[in-house]
């Protein structure tokens, strides 16, 4: 039983619609290009997103609060470095791509130079779980790959160093990137958005996530998924824990 508690779920989760309010839901950023192209499709065609419940939205808060002062913090740091110079502090650095013929856009976190040669900056806060798989296999996740590839696209950046930062327990790694040595991975996404992007279309657009065949679970990335109950419904998903799904048919 709770007196307060659900009350001031109920509160969060209010205050961060009402943050939100301006954001445009079918627009798309650069930071979106990454994620399952179905899921943007949704999102384009101005679908209706699933509710999000108050916890969600305290964690992503907490997430954007630790990036806001991550970025204070990092410009503090190295304002006056005689080795490192920096821009984009306090406010973020704007670009675009063009992907399926529509000018999308986003801002990096911040341009670097470390002896001279420029890098592009990108902080990103995980989960327990996520930095646990970043520093474990040291890979980033595919949806950052692709963002920061597209900054890279749309600043001209060559190298870009990815610092992620465990949300609870303060760790951090740093991840480069290389636009000559990604090239490839960039082009072919880009290609696949092209063909998605132009003309959305929920009969061609492809779910790029799906269920484990014997246990039917969705993965996590459906499982956060705002369209979710909306892209399953045929396989009437059922919610067996907070944001895990499992099909039942
Ligand atoms: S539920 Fe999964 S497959 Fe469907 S749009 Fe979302 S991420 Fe893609």
């Amino acid at each position: 039983m709770s007196i307060l508690v659900d009350k001031f779920e109920n509160a969060v989760l209010r205050t961060e619609k009402e943050r939100n309010k301006k954001r445009d839901p079918a627009r798309l950023s650069i930071s979106s290009l990454g994620k399952c192209v179905r899921q943007l499709t949704y999102r384009a065609l101005g679908h209706r997103e699933r509710g999000m419940d108050g916890r969600s939205a305290l964690t992503l808060a907490v997430g954007t609060a630790m990036h806001t002062y991550l970025r204070r913090a990092f410009k503090k740091r190295f304002r006056r470095s005689k080795t490192v110079r920096i821009e984009g502090f306090p406010k973020e650095i704007e670009t675009s791509v063009v992907v399926g013929g529509h000018k999308i856009e986003g801002h990096i976190d911040g341009k670097v130079w470390i002896g001279g040669k420029a890098y592009l900056l990108e902080l990103k806060t995980m989960s327990d779980w996520a930095y646990r798989d970043f520093v474990r296999y040291d890979v980033l996740d595919y949806s950052y790959v692709i963002q920061t590839l597209a900054y890279m696209e749309g600043t001209g950046l060559h190298t870009a160093i990815v610092i992620g930062v465990n949300k609870n327990t303060g760790e951090m790694k740093e991840f480069f990137i290389d636009f000559e040595a990604s090239k490839k991975t960039w082009l072919d996404r880009k290609a696949f958005l092209d063909r998605h992007i132009q003309s959305p279309d929920l009969a061609t657009a492809p779910k790029e996530y799906g269920p484990d065949d014997k246990s039917m679970k969705l993965p996590w990335q459906c499982g956060y998924c705002p369209f979710v109950l909306e892209c399953w419904a045929d396989r009437k998903p059922k919610e067996e824990s907070r944001n895990k799904f499992i099909l039942t048919s």
